[in-house]
């Protein structure tokens, strides 16, 4: 039974499937693991390393050549799978929504491809849920970027010189992420508010210190499986009138609020925006998904006409790569341990389990998830290699992963183009503001201040993260 871990192709992708750690578990499973050069480079895992622990480092078409599973961090291309064993398990995100046609090509390259999103949210896959650990870490470092961005400190702090007053943080969304970000920001000192739709998060809300604002007009709007359901016409304008009274007093605004299959909710206005102080710093970590934030440009970073920044960062949890590496490749492990038998050292599949129903994309040459909607004729599984082209090169040495990763990181920062729609003059603080495009670059030297920001939260988190912990425990079941 050979395991095959490949480097992440999609731009910006940081992680990595497999650490020395769970390669050394996957060895206990029964596995051979081979591990293509350079792919835990960008998460800071050296070949060396996945050697030690026991894989074989190789170029992709030797470490793919005969895999009975392939574990991965985004769905890779039908193309970069020729050479696998006919049927082979690809295990990661699959992201199938509106990316159909490559599922079907998943399907046609004879692979059966797992989407770990879709893992059910029930007591026994929360140790493989990935959602939550990756949004864990992406409620955390929303609040590192917010703080690095900021001009001015997040504790209370009584100095000889005077007292300097806490930041206050509001964060939209108080699921995984968002109680994440709660907590950090707690951490830091500075004095929380947050909102959500689902009157169950008030109280998890609360028992992280942090104060609960929600409209009476709204009393719960909990939709199917603990998510939210969409608002209706009425409730968001009750919503968006309790928000905009708030947020015009707030420093740091974390939005995060999410609802399954559709376009991420559109909860913070450019009026919202333009009502806060300048330096404010609002953070959009839906901005994969559309983003909760009218201004929000995904993948960017922007200040508008009254000085606010809106970060719009996308794969937030790649930011943290070695710490999002280790989560993720741990819950590929436990899901991997329901699907091979130790004793015998191979595969077997209970097709009827649960979770292998509500993660089977693709199956036998042909689509078997019941949401995901394309005809394909199913055809004969055979081995990957008859029907791809030929792997991509392995050019993943650490030299040629590095300044990928910078020109990664670049690009997340990089400038906006100015924004077609040229700033209207406003009104702030009792003046006029000259007219100014309405996003500019800010690409000021964010990292140092990030580093300082990540050295004050180090020090915080030496405070008891108790609070870390009932954020994560009371929400689950
Ligand atoms: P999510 O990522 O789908 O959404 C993030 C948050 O945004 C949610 O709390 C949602 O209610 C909120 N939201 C949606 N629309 C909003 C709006 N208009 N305004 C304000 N907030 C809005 O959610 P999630 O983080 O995946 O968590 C969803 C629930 O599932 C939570 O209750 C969580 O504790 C629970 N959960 C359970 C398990 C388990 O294994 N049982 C695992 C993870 C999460």
């Amino acid at each position: 039974m050979k395991i095959a871990v490949l480097r992440e192709r999609a731009d910006g992708e940081t992680r990595v499937a497999a650490t020395p750690e769970t390669v050394t578990k996957l060895i206990g499973l029964g596995a051979e693991v081979a591990i293509e050069a350079g792919a835990g480079e960008l998460a800071r895992f050296p070949d060396a390393d996945y050697q030690t622990a026991g894989a074989s480092v190789g170029n992709a078409a030797a470490t793919i050549k005969g895999a009975d599973i392939v574990l991965t961090v985004r769905r890779p291309a039908a193309a970069g799978l020729a050479g696998a064993a006919a049927g082979a398990l690809v295990i990661g995100a699959m992201d199938p929504y509106g990316n159909e046609g490559e599922i079907a090509a998943l399907a046609k390259a004879g692979v059966t491809a797992v989407a770990m999103e879709f893992m059910p949210r029930i007591t026994r896959a929360q140790v493989m849920d990935i959602l939550s650990s990756q949004a864990n870490l992406a409620g955390y470092q929303a609040v590192i970027d917010a703080a690095g961005a900021f001009d001015r400190a997040m504790p209370m702090m009584m100095t000889a010189a005077g007292t300097v007053r806490p930041a206050k943080v509001f964060v939209m969304g108080a699921g995984v992420a968002g109680l994440q970000a709660i907590a950090t920001a707690k951490r830091l000192g500075a004095v929380v508010t947050a909102t959500d739709v689902r009157a169950a998060a008030g109280e998890q809300v609360e028992s992280l210190g942090a104060k609960f604002i929600m409209t009476d007009a709204l009393k719960d709007a909990s939709g199917s499986g603990g998510y939210a359901r969409e608002l209706t016409k009425d409730e968001q304008a009750a919503q968006a009138e309790l928000v905009a009274g708030h947020i015009a007093k707030q420093d740091i605004v974390i939005t995060t609020a999410l609802i399954p299959g559709r376009p991420a909710p559109k909860l913070v206005s450019r009026a919202m925006v333009e009502s806060m102080a300048p330096g404010s710093v609002l953070v959009d970590l839906a901005a994969e998904r559309g983003g909760n934030i009218e201004l929000t440009q995904p993948g960017k970073t922007i200040t508008t006409v009254n000085g606010a920044t809106i970060i719009g960062f996308t794969n937030v949890a790649g930011r943290l790569a070695t710490s999002a590496s280790q989560l993720y490749s741990r819950n590929l492990v436990s899901f991997l341990e329901t699907l091979i038998d130790k004793k015998e050292k191979v595969l077997a599949v209970n097709w009827d389990d649960e979770l292998v129903k509500a993660t089977v994309l693709t199956r036998d040459g042909a689509i078997v998830h019941p949401n995901i909607k394309v005809d394909v004729a199913p055809v004969v599984a055979k081995p990957a290699a008859a029907k791809a082209a030929a792997p991509a090169k392995s050019g993943a040495t650490g030299k040629a992963a590095a300044p990928k990763k910078a020109a990664a990181a670049k690009a997340e920062i990089a400038p906006a183009a100015p924004a077609k729609t040229a700033a209207v003059a406003k009104a702030v603080g009792g003046k006029v503001k000259k007219a100014a495009p309405i996003v500019a670059p800010i690409a000021k030297a964010a990292a140092p201040k990030q580093e300082a920001a990540k050295a004050a939260a180090a020090k915080a988190a030496g405070k008891p993260a108790a609070a870390a912990k009932p954020s994560t425990a009371k929400g689950k079941k």
